[in-house]
């Protein structure tokens, strides 16, 4: 085996040298590569070149290293004042406070750091997870694997949909259209094939039997051998020019950005005012100032941004727990907001296991028994069974079903506790699935047909032409061409029927009838498809599928059932309670659709159902007029998709679409959520994606949208409790310095309430658990503002009872004891402390403190309680007193204390609930 990596020198390969293998035939290459394309690599001899060629990943752009993350949480202009502002206190011979001081900034860098890191951990995470895969050769058998384990060498098959996974020398080629804009700039896609080109000296956009990383297959199926992989591909040279990240800064968090742009001027002008206040009032002026920048650190919510990717990224990580994969960030916020769910019906709302029940051929309807995917059970005429052998339409209409097919059979032996029984499976399309099984039950497999019948050509099943055909070719020479597809469509196409063992021409009645049973099948809910054939002269030319597939013989029709997953009907009826629609669109046929969606819930009485058709007739103005209306859509291509979307935008709906194919993507794309699947969807759909469903499931987009409900009311619920805490730490020193008080915080003791009161609870705040009525919510308003629905006036109302109680405690405790000013300090200290600490049960719910029990969130009452043990740890541990200035209280300081502290939200409680305009809780009841 010669096989050598080629290493591309930087200052360019040599044309020649790149493109070796574009003139060679396949043999050749493979031979090259030492590998068998019918076998594949083994797994050792894969290991080794793995070894050898590195993994098939391009290089990241640089990250930030851990160093880096924690030195940035000192360059905080604040911080270094305060830093200096120490340093001085220090070289003044103030030790205790310069090293207390030191100690809690480098505590609260340490917590910021862990906070990015973690965010930043959680990111990586999620990249990862939408990691690309490839269908690989190994060792004779096809798996899929992680595309970074791809070697040179190894064959790799690509389908329609798929992301080229490394460069890849063509060997096989059905059909197949290449989109390569990412390389070369080019959006119509090039159409490939795997012969050997005169010269290899052409440019990348002629190379037509080549395949290249990160480029898009949109029709067809081919294979190819892996000749580059990682940096040393194409798209490694380029690898610095493309912007490979996605975006993960959200709205919101660029909106927080700005907000605390502004609050940083705000707090800085409030701090300079404390400060020139206390010191018109007498106050020493170095301490005002060391406790004004302190002020000024603690009131500044540095924070917000990290602990809004927090709350994000650990949403997300919930979200993944319930199948729904977040491919940007800023969908989450998204989610909140949507106010229709457009779905596919295939998968999505049904369960994508299709069983033949019925066929339809020669004028007779036919039942199909049997369960599961065991190709075993029968077939009855009425009550009677009737032998497939003997009925020459029925035999030839399971023929078509066994050939024109891609999926197989799989006969497994099973695990755990069915370990004696056999278990069946597809592998493949599960509608080409259901008629293996089918064909099955008559004897008839692929295996035994491809004896006889070698398929030489493949016309891919797409949507857009809603059929698929094969042409195989017997000993003799003799060609026929096999198809199945949507019986409108395969209709149009036939000009003679299969009928009583001969072919006759197809007339108008016939059609009539065949329509007929098909809309009769349609309205059981059975998916249907025809069959038809023809004969192929060796002469026709067999590359233009329009002109080969015309001049059918209809054989019959089969009727399948996909039933709908169990979850769904309620999904939808949860959707309907928060004010989301649920439209399904299909390819299906309209009386299947509409049958199963009044099952489900969608299609309400006065709804209206379109069909692609009608779409096509119906101008952009007159769509519009009646977009809204509209519950189901069917026999519509991927294109309408695109138009229902602006559509409904158009109305100002905030619309999820979801979407497998490759002509979906436009949608998925323009949509404002768009949903790829995890388990059919194809590459390119998923890219354009920003939410996977990891198991296909409508159910998994309702609960995305209510965990994405959830966490936009975590971070409105942090941002209240935050800045009202700001609020009151300001107003007490604000206050005290305008009356002419003592300073009542000390700076390490303001420090100390920004580190611990308010870091841990906060955090908490972040994984709070949903409200039990967020799903019973109208969608929020895209524009609306965070401090919507209540949470401004909370900021503002409790802000203010936080920072009045603290000083009135503060008050009443210095004017009993004029000289003990410690103790007075201690007081306040306490009281804001625990009136936060209280302030934050109430921050949980969109209504007062006492709509929620306060023990469901136990990460809370874990934060809550241990901030009160620090608090008293502070007051009462004595080698602290000095540091943290406290003394132990009594008593009666403790019951002023309480009081104080209970008061901000029981007395803005009442007063919410009492007011006779309590607007916020109101809109929330009404919505
Ligand atoms: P949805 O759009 O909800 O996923 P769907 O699966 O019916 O529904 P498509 O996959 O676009 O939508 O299929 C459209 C039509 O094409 C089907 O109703 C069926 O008649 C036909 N069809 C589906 N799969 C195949 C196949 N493998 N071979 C031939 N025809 C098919």
């Amino acid at each position: 085996m010669d096989w050598k990596i080629d290493r591309w020198d930087k200052g360019g390969r040599k044309l020649a040298e790149q493109a070796r293998w574009i003139d060679w035939d396949p043999e050749r290459v493979a031979a090259y590569f030492g590998v068998n394309p019918s076998v594949g690599l083994n797994g050792d001899e894969a290991k080794e070149r793995l070894k050898r060629a590195g993994y098939n990943r391009l290089a990241e752009g640089e990250k930030s290293s851990l160093f880096g993350l924690f030195i940035d949480q000192f360059k905080d202009f604040m911080v270094l004042v305060l830093l200096v502002a120490t340093l001085i206190s220090g070289l003044l011979g103030e030790y205790t406070d310069a090293i207390a001081i030191i100690a809690i900034v480098l505590l609260n860098a340490f917590l910021g750091f862990i906070q990015e890191v973690r965010a930043e951990k959680s990111l990586s995470a999620l990249k990862k997870l939408s990691a690309p895969t490839a269908k690989v050769l190994r060792q004779g058998k096809w798996t899929r694997i992680d595309a970074s384990l791809l070697v040179p060498g190894d064959v790799v098959a690509l389908e329609s949909g798929d992301r080229i996974p490394a460069d890849l020398r063509l060997i096989k080629a059905e059909s197949l259209y290449i989109e390569e804009s990412a390389l070369t700039g080019e959006s119509v896609p090039v159409e490939k094939n795997s012969a050997p080109l005169p010269h290899a000296d052409v440019s990348l956009g002629d190379r037509k039997n080549m395949g290249y990383m990160g480029t898009m297959v949109v029709r067809g199926n081919g294979t190819g051998i892996v000749v580059h992989t990682g940096m040393e591909t194409e798209m490694g040279r380029i690898a610095h020019l493309i912007e490979t990240t996605e975006t993960m800064d959200t709205p919101l968090k660029r909106r927080l950005e700005q907000l605390g742009k502004i609050l940083i001027i705000v707090a800085l002008l409030l701090t300079a005012l404390v400060v020139v206040t206390g010191i018109l009032h007498g106050q020493d002026a170095y301490r005002m100032f060391l406790a004004g920048v302190s002020l000024a650190v603690a009131a500044i919510p540095e924070g917000l941004p990290a602990i809004v990717t927090i709350a994000l990224a650990l949403g997300v990580q919930r979200m993944i727990k319930r199948r729904a994969i977040v491919r940007k960030l800023p969908s989450v916020e998204t989610l909140g907001c949507a106010t229709v769910i457009c779905s596919d019906k295939t998968g999505t709302l049904t369960q994508n296991k299709m069983f033949v029940t019925h066929i339809w051929t020669d004028q007779k309807l036919i039942q199909v028994t049997g369960s599961g995917y065991e190709p075993v059970g029968k077939f009855k005429l009425g009550k009677q069974e009737i032998d497939a052998a003997k009925e020459p339409a029925l035999k030839q209409l399971l023929e078509i079903s066994a050939l024109c097919n891609n999926a197989s059979l799989i006969k497994e032996k099973g695990a755990g506790v069915i370990k004696k029984r056999t278990v069946w499976k597809i592998d493949g399309d599960p509608t080409d699935g259901a008629l293996i099984v089918t064909a099955g039950k008559a004897g008839i497999t692929g295996e035994t047909l491809k004896k006889e019948w070698v398929r030489v050509k493949e016309y891919p099943f797409d949507s857009e032409r809603k059929m698929m055909s094969v042409l195989v070719r017997n000993k003799n020479g003799k060609q026929r061409l096999y198809a199945k597809g949507a019986p409108e469509i395969l209709i149009g196409r036939c000009t003679h029927i299969y009928s009583k063992g001969k072919v006759v021409p197809l007339t108008r009645e016939h059609k009539q009838t065949i329509l007929k049973m098909n809309e009769q099948l349609a309205a059981m809910a059975l998916r249907n498809l025809a069959f038809a054939y023809r004969e192929v002269p060796q002469t026709t030319n067999l590359n233009k599928d329009w002109q080969i597939e015309q001049n059918l013989v209809f054989v019959g029709l089969a009727g399948m059932i996909d039933p709908p997953r169990g979850e769904v009907k309620e999904a939808i009826e949860v959707c309907r309670r928060a004010g989301i629609k649920t439209v399904m669109i299909t390819g299906d046929h309209q009386t299947t659709a509409v049958a199963i969606a009044s099952e489900l819930g969608i299609k309400r009485p006065e709804g209206l159902t379109l069909s692609g058709q009608d779409l096509y007739n119906m101008s952009d103005e007159e769509f519009l007029r009646v977009a809204n209306e509209v519950d189901v859509y069917a026999r519509v291509s991927p294109e309408h998709k695109l138009r229902i979307v602006k559509a409904l935008q158009k109305h100002g709906h905030v619309v999820a679409m979801t979407g497998d194919g490759v002509n979906d993507a436009p949608a998925i794309k323009a949509a404002d959520i768009g949903i790829a699947m995890g388990v059919t969807g194809t590459d390119v759909s998923k890219e354009a994606s920003s939410l996977i469903l990891a198991d296909d499931n409508f159910a998994t987009i309702v609960s995305a949208v209510e965990e994405g409900r959830n966490i936009y009311d975590n971070i409105r619920k942090f941002i209240s409790y935050l800045l009202a805490s700001n609020v009151g730490e300001i107003l007490i020193m604000f206050l005290a310095m305008l009356f002419g008080f003592p300073l009542p915080l000390v700076p390490i003791q303001i420090l100390w309430v920004n580190l611990v009161t308010d870091g841990l609870p906060a955090m908490a705040l972040g994984v709070d658990p949903a409200e039990d009525n967020t799903m019973e919510r109208a969608p929020r308003n895209s524009r609306e503002s965070v401090f919507a629905r209540g949470v401004g006036w909370k900021i503002v109302t409790r802000g203010l009872l936080i920072g009045f109680c603290s000083l009135a405690a503060f008050w009443v405790t210095y004017a009993e004891f004029p000289d003990d000013l410690v103790k007075a300090q201690t007081v306040a200290f306490a009281t804001l402390v625990l009136s936060q600490l209280i302030y934050v049960f109430d921050c949980r719910s969109q209504g007062t403190i006492f709509q929620r029990n306060p023990f469901d969130n136990p990460a809370l009452v874990l934060a809550v309680l241990s901030s009160v043990a620090l608090l008293l740890a502070v007051i009462y541990y004595r080698p602290l007193g000095p540091v943290f200035h406290t003394v132990p209280l009594g008593l009666r300081e403790w019951i002023l204390v309480t009081v104080t502290s209970t008061l901000p939200v029981i007395v803005a409680g009442l007063f919410d609930v009492m007011r006779p305009r309590n607007w916020h809780l109101k809109r929330i009841a009404n919505s």
